[in-house]
């Protein structure tokens, strides 16, 4: 008989509490059984599958740490693990999870008034209202920070945006969208509540994606868009409260890496000891053995790193330097891991129905987004030698 197929070579789901276990466990069990038997047909035609939205809502893990608002309140490693399960299967619905739960949700808990919170989170909580977050723009990615080109023009009790964003998940169906913008007046960074039948709010499905082809992404343009001041997230007053929410976010990125990573080693695995060449398995074959050895160092290596982030975060020790620097380590190890699982693979490796080409292109995305490894680097490089890099 064969030993399991895992990629948790460490046991790191033995540190979690038997509650948190069993949680791990159902979420897995979600996955497997109702998004596996359908997600590369999803992929492949681009499309959101809304019919599974009731059912991952029944899981009760949007929302996971924070307090109140019919959110669990449970700890951050808690939310690692859910992030990695999640991509484990599917990294799109990774995404569209992180962009609801953590940037979208996380915008109005970190940076939202008391009302605020009421109003939205727990609808959102529940998936019943569908969040979105729009900081890139066209012209605008990395420099964030400094180079916001949407503006927000005061007008007595009332805020006047205008500008374009590009590459908003979940923009397409979104009830709201927290978008950043420049005060022109103060030179600040905001945020906005921007509810989706605001007069001069347009939105457009970005078509053609080669990667996160389920997720669906938008190009906003907003033309003289009305938001009342009292949807001014009334906490955020410059970009360093945006990347308050980035970090937090960045750190839930690194757990999605290790879960892509560890769905194609899986796959990867299995198949090697099913597929027979030369009278034997491939798994059989020296070579084979050491590509599966290097995938499952990285995915270890990974998920180790991780597990220690979510312990720093959960004791509020996390710092934009710990989340970046697993945000770079982990993207990167995961475009390594999928490659392999895809090279032992041989031809099938580029087949859809084998699973591991939709992680091998889903890679790619979660290299660039929250953060491009020049940009997380750069966070990291500031932070141990002293000397800003950016510009
Ligand atoms: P650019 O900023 O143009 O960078 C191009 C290259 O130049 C990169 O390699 C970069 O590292 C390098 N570079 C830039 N500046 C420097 C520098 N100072 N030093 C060294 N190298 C540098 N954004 C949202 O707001 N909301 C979303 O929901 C969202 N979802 C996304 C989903 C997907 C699938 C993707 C691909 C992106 C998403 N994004 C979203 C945008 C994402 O955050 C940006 O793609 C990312 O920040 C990089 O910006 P850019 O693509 O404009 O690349």
């Amino acid at each position: 008989e064969l030993p399991p197929v895992t990629g948790d070579f460490y046991d790191i789901s033995h540190k979690l509490s038997e509650e948190d276990r069993a949680l791990q466990l159902k979420v897995r069990t979600f996955m497997e059984q109702e998004i596996q038997p359908i997600v590369n047909e999803y992929w492949l035609n681009a499309e959101f599958p809304f019919e599974i939205i009731p059912k991952l809502a029944e899981l009760n893990i949007c929302g996971v740490t924070y307090e109140g608002y019919g959110c669990p309140n449970r700890s951050f490693l808690m939310e690692g693990i859910i992030a990695m399960e999640l991509a484990r299967v599917d990294t799109s619905i990774s995404t569209f999870f992180g962009v609801q739960s953590g940037l979208a949700m996380g915008s109005i808990y970190l940076l939202g008034s008391e009302e605020q919170k009421q109003e939205w989170l727990p609808g959102m909580q529940q998936l019943k209202i569908m969040g979105a977050f729009g900081l890139t723009e066209p012209e605008v990615g990395s420099g964030a920070a400094g180079g916001l080109t949407t503006t927000a023009k005061r007008d007595g009790d009332k805020w006047i945006l205008n500008g374009q964003k590009k590459w908003i998940g979940n923009a397409t169906f979104a009830d709201v969208l927290v978008i950043w913008a420049r005060d022109v007046d103060d030179n600040e960074v905001k945020g906005f509540l921007l509810r989706k039948d605001t007069p001069g709010f347009e939105v457009k499905k970005m078509h053609d994606k080669m990667a996160l082809r389920i997720v669906q992404n938008g190009l906003i343009t907003l033309t003289d868009c009305v938001v009342a001041e009292s949807d001014r997230l009334q906490h955020a007053r410059s970009f360093k409260d945006t990347a308050e929410v980035l970090r937090m976010t960045r750190a839930g990125v690194a757990w999605q890496a290790v879960g892509c990573a560890r769905g194609a080693y899986e796959h990867a695995l299995d198949y090697t000891r099913k597929r027979k060449q030369f009278g034997k398995p491939i798994a059989a074959f020296q070579l084979v053995q050491n590509h599966l050895v290097e995938m499952l160092s990285n995915v270890t290596a990974m998920q180790t790193m991780v597990y220690r982030l979510s312990e720093l975060q959960d004791q509020g020790m996390l710092k934009d330097e710990h989340a970046s620097l697993a945000k770079v380590f982990c993207s990167l190890r995961t475009r390594d891991v999928v490659s392999k699982a895809r090279e032992v693979m041989g031809g099938n490796g580029i087949l859809l129905e084998h699973n591991v080409a939709r992680f091998v292109a889903d890679a790619e995305a979660i290299y660039s987004y929250e953060g491009t490894k020049e940009i997380n680097s750069l966070i990291v490089g500031r932070a141990i030698t002293g000397f800003s890099a950016f510009v």
